[in-house]
């Protein structure tokens, strides 16, 4: 990962100041306070700040005047019900800011997230850096042929290279004549375009950055939808970054959100019919005919399973 000398004695000088405080903290997330984390070949994340942890949920949900007197299981319990229950109101009491680098392909599923604050780095006042993503090897994959997204199988090396290649030089052209309608050297026999239309040409691999704030309700709906098998690969890789944060900064919530909502699974109505059927002992599922063909195929998928052949034609 490249982040430019200044960039990095920014970090290290915002590492070493120290403010006093009489509102909680929390030792894991100080201790990465500001650190950039990478993500992909040139992107990162960085925590700027933060406000409240495990305790202010608890204190929310109790409306309580202080630290309280309840004991660590008791709070762990409390969030735990809140959880599984959906009482979300608590969780929005913690908030975490990022700085984020990330490409604009990654940018514009990410933005779909309304419930948050973005202010995003401006190309119509400056010169956006030659960063791009390219996707290694490996990650180049065939148009899957289950649904209309995603990746399926894996191209030879030979073709990953050629792509990859492909890509690169569409991209270098285009920051170059991007480059060359900015006109920064002041070439008098050309004008120097406005930043905010040169800039219309380049790749979606360009990488942007910004600020996003976002409260701990709201982080993890876009970690339960993006960082799940079905989210793309790209944004997949920054949503695993910030569950490591999350696990840092408020673990209990954490552990209860891998319980009841990130590992956990939703079944539909018949679904439900189905399996009570069989924990009732009354046989073969009759019932998954009443699923499409598709439906049944998640059933089985929910639980770890192929559907089999028998119950593909029923
Ligand atoms: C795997 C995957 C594939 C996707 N594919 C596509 C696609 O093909 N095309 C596409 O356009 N998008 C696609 N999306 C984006 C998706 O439709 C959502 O826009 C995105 O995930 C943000 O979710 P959200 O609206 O719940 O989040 P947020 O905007 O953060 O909203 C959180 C919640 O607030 C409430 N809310 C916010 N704003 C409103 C509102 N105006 N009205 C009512 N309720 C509101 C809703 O309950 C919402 O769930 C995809 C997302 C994923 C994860």
């Amino acid at each position: 990962l490249s982040i430019g000398g200044d960039e990095q004695d920014q970090v290290d000088k915002a590492r070493t100041l120290r403010n006093e405080t009489r509102r909680p903290t929390v030792c894991a997330l100080e201790e990465i306070l500001y650190q950039i984390i990478p993500v992909l070949d040139h992107g990162f994340i960085r925590v700027v700040d933060y406000m409240g942890d495990d305790a202010a949920v608890v204190q929310a949900a109790r409306v309580s005047y202080g630290t309280g007197t309840r004991t660590v299981s008791d709070d762990r319990a409390l969030i735990r019900y809140l959880m599984r229950h959906f009482h979300t109101t608590p969780f929005e009491m913690a908030e975490l800011k990022l700085h984020v680098r990330l490409p604009i392909f990654v940018a514009r599923q990410w933005i779909r997230h309304r419930t948050a604050s973005v202010n995003e780095y401006s190309a119509r006042y400056s010169i956006l850096d030659r960063e791009f993503y390219f996707p290694t090897a490996v990650n180049i994959r065939e148009q899957t042929k289950d649904n209309r997204q995603g990746r399926g199988e894996a191209v030879t090396d030979r073709d990953a290279d050629a792509i990859i290649g492909l890509m690169r030089e569409d991209t270098e052209r285009s920051y170059e004549h991007y480059l060359w309608m900015l006109n920064e050297e002041k070439d008098p026999s050309r004008p120097s375009v406005a930043r905010e239309l040169a800039r219309i040409s380049l790749p979606l691999n360009t990488y942007t950055q910004w600020y996003w704030k976002t409260n701990l309700h709201n982080l993890m709906h876009f970690v339960q939808l993006r960082a799940d098998p079905h989210a793309q690969f790209e944004i997949r890789a920054y949503a695993e970054e910030i569950m490591k944060v999350m696990m840092k900064w408020v673990p209990v919530t954490f552990e209860a959100f891998l319980e009841y909502r990130a590992n956990s699974k939703q079944l539909s109505a018949t679904a439900v019919a189905i399996i009570t059927e069989m924990l009732k002992g009354n046989g073969a599922p009759s019932g998954l005919s009443k699923l499409s063909l598709r439906e049944r195929k998640e059933l089985f998928e929910t639980f770890g399973l192929s559907l089999p052949a028998s119950s593909a034609s029923k």
